[in-house]
């Protein structure tokens, strides 16, 4: 058959970073080569959490109603109602945040949440004119990329670079060039920031918000990584809500990625918005995740578990491949930004002599799966060749498995600058 899709056929089905990540992430989970698989986001397996994780399941399904509440009942377009609650008096009882039910949620997966988000405030509005998501600090996250329904939907910002001790950066927000014009429906920040680890300061949080605010547009932040859970963030940072912000989080990266729950916390008529066209794509989204984690939620002990297990965990993970890197890249011009929350490091090769999509090709023929750098700038108009300069790397995977791979990565690296020295 000779395929001739419709305009939004071509566009949903053409070749993205986002397929290409995922697959990559499937192949190494389905084979039985000894592939290093640092290239996908797929949160680590920590044997407390899943146990944790174990006994709510077996408890729920030994109950009569509580299977029926995960598994035999669509839920409300807006998602599970209970859990929706539990969360609000969580978020109001911790945090101070004024939120109910009404300003919860929830979706398949935060990715698809962005999808709603972002085709529901830009594109083409009503009038004609069309508007777009403003991303003010690239690097940023590549699910964003392609979400629109049109193309042009992004707009984004080069941060600036702050060299830092220790072969370390940070990205920081160019405020003095941050203008909102008229047709910037959004401001979309990650929050720590997936590829980079960057966390924004409370402070560049505070501006970003205070600039929605004066220019009547959303903020939004996406805590997939960050508080309230899993609290992957190592730098200190408050969690901001106010009525002009909305706030993406995901039990993904709690170590759930497979039950694909998003939950989204703002005003009341965006998430009536949200529950409207949940009921026309999939008549409500999936209890699982919700049902599974109502207990945790409602005790607060989701919080404990975050800080006493899970963010130690990934520091630790963290500083041994830190470690590796400085070992595997000594004596070489690179940079890794500095690690402040996520599951990545992000590695910049200043001046490197090819690409850095060519350079995961040629890991990728060695069974080193990483992410090129160049997928995470989206948005952004103007070329900088800062973009075909990094490379994203997990530390989520095993950290024996980490190290081998980043030695690897260090051997690659160092050939390509010596054949052109
Ligand atoms: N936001 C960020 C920053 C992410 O890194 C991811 C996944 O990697 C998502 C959102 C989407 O998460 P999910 O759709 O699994 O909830």
């Amino acid at each position: 058959m000779n395929n001739k899709w419709s305009k939004f056929g071509n566009r949903f089905t053409r070749h993205t970073g986002a397929r290409e990540l995922m697959d990559d992430l499937g192949i190494a989970i389905n084979t039985k080569r000894n592939i290093c698989m640092l290239g996908g986001g797929n949160p680590a397996h920590i044997n407390e959490i899943e146990n944790l994780f174990r006994d709510e399941l077996r408890n729920l399904i030994d109950s009569d109603s509580e299977y029926r509440r995960m598994l035999g009942n669509y839920s409300m377009p807006a998602g599970e109602e209970r859990f929706r609650t539990s969360l609000a008096e969580l978020l109001h009882r911790e945090y101070g945040l004024e939120v109910t039910a009404r300003n919860i949620g929830l979706t398949a997966g935060s990715q698809s949440g962005f999808f709603l988000l972002f085709n529901l405030l830009a594109g083409k509005q009503s009038d004609g004119s069309s508007k777009k998501i403003l991303l003010p600090l690239t690097p940023e996250y590549i699910g964003y990329s392609d979400v629109g329904l049109e193309s042009g939907m992004l707009t984004a910002l080069r941060s600036s670079i702050d060299f830092l001790p220790d072969q370390q950066f940070k990205y920081r927000l160019n405020i003095s060039e941050l203008t909102i014009n008229d047709d910037v429906a959004a401001i979309c920040v990650s929050r720590p920031t997936n590829p980079t680890g960057n966390v924004l300061t409370d402070d560049e949080i505070r501006e970003l918000a205070n600039l929605a605010s004066v220019n009547e547009i959303p903020l939004i932040i996406d805590n997939a990584y960050g508080m309230p859970f899993p609290q992957i963030i190592f730098s200190k940072s408050k969690l901001f809500w106010d009525s002009n912000t909305i706030l993406c989080m995901s039990l993904s990266k709690l170590g759930l990625p497979g039950i694909r729950t998003g939950i989204i916390v703002a005003r009341e008529e965006i998430i009536d918005a949200v529950a409207s066209m949940n009921s026309v794509l999939s008549l409500s989204v999936p209890s699982f995740g919700a049902v599974l984690l109502s207990n945790l939620v409602a005790s607060g002990e989701i919080l404990n578990i975050s800080k006493a297990i899970i963010q130690p965990f990934y520091f630790e993970r963290m500083k041994r491949a830190l470690d590796s890197v400085h070992q595997a890249f000594h004596g070489l011009p690179y940079r890794v930004h500095k690690p402040e929350g996520a599951l990545f490091l992000w590695l910049w090769f200043p001046d490197l002599p090819i690409s850095s999509q060519e350079l995961y090709s040629r890991l990728k023929s060695r069974d080193v799966f990483v992410l090129s750098g160049h997928h995470f700038f989206p948005g952004l108009e103007d070329e900088w060749p800062h973009q075909h300069e990094c490379l994203r790397v997990t530390y989520a995977q095993e950290p024996e498995l980490v190290h081998q791979g980043l030695l690897i990565i260090g051997e690659e690296v160092r050939k390509v600058y010596e054949q052109s020295a």
